[in-house]
């Protein structure tokens, strides 16, 4: 539940120009509002699950938009099972939206391809019908060698590009130049992984493979291991343990409980996964191509001026 410093579920993911939101916990359009983010025109939003601290904040987000006046973009909404149930009894209380909303219910082991990355679901530990989400970005072609092009006399413009996209190219003399001549190996593109709530399991560390971040949720801490069982949630070691098992490289701890500051999760889980952090609102984790460096936590580095108490 919300604290006076910190709000219930919900995530931006910023990639390029797209902003795409996980989980829209009550009060995430006025958080996005108060970041430096602001509130965009979201197109797509991932809900994991349809407890209620996940979606609350979907209804007054939508009637924002349509106060606004939107008519395009569309929004799609995507959830596990029961989600077109739950629109069916929002409808009443949403009215007429002025833009095209769409519904789509995903399980687990769906995929999403979307040009240079997919989205693709996994099966969580929760009780309820829920899935996590993994953005994989396919791999990017390898570094263009600009002194192989010389030596090999490919001359500066489009043939290069023509390489760099590898396909092969025809010099004026005839001789054929592969792509693999000018290309260094192909670089592994990023993956951001976002459990939504679960109790520790093996889909997820599979699902969770060798990620750039894990999002994970650590409701509890050790002395709360019982509890943490029987709601099917995890503790901050578990979800540590999945890390180290996931081999991830940064793990971001979330849901935590009104009990908690944080620190205290973060010290137990870094006994067993020391890259975790336990991010605040208005908190940004910074993910860089693999080559460029580990991911990073920019603390508020959404914030902005109207963050800040009068
Ligand atoms: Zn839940
Ligand atoms: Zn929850």
């Amino acid at each position: 539940m919300p604290t006076a410093l910190r709000a219930p579920a919900a995530f931006l993911v910023r990639r390029g120009g797209e902003r795409l939101l996980f989980d829209c916990a009550e009060g995430t359009q006025r958080q996005l509002q108060r970041s430096s983010v602001g509130l965009p025109d979201l197109e797509e939003i991932f809900l994991t699950h349809l407890h209620a601290d996940h979606f609350l904040g979907l209804p007054g987000m939508l009637k924002t938009f349509a106060l606004r006046g939107r008519e395009e973009p569309g929004l799609t909404v995507y959830g596990p099972s029961g989600l077109r149930v739950l629109f069916s009894k929002l409808k009443p209380f949403l009215g007429r939206l002025p833009f095209p909303l769409t519904t789509v219910e995903l399980a687990p082991g769906e995929v999403l391809e979307r040009g240079d990355y997919r989205i693709e679901t996994f099966a969580v530990d929760h009780g309820v019908a829920a899935v996590g989400y993994a953005l994989v970005e396919n791999e990017r072609p390898g570094r263009f060698d600009v002194e192989a092009a010389d030596a090999l006399g490919v001359p500066p413009g489009s043939e290069r590009g023509q390489l760099q996209r590898g396909e092969p190219v025809t010099l004026a003399g005839g001789a054929v130049v592969a792509p693999d001549a000018v290309l260094g190996p192909a670089r592994p593109g990023r993956k951001i992984v976002l459990t939504g709530d679960t109790a520790p399991a093996p889909s997820v560390v599979q699902a969770a493979y060798g990620a750039d971040v894990l999002v994970h949720e650590a409701t509890f801490a050790n002395e709360e291991k019982e509890r943490a069982r029987e709601t099917l949630h995890a503790t901050a070691a578990e979800a540590a343990e999945v890390a180290r098992l996931a081999e991830v490289r940064l793990l971001a701890l979330t849901h935590v409980s009104t009990r908690y500051f944080g620190s205290e999760l973060a010290r137990e889980a870094r006994e067993i996964f020391p890259e975790t952090v336990v991010p605040r609102d208005f908190d940004v984790v910074e993910v860089p191509f693999p080559e460029r460096g580990a991911p990073e936590l920019v603390k508020g580095g959404a914030r902005s001026e109207a963050t800040e108490p009068v």
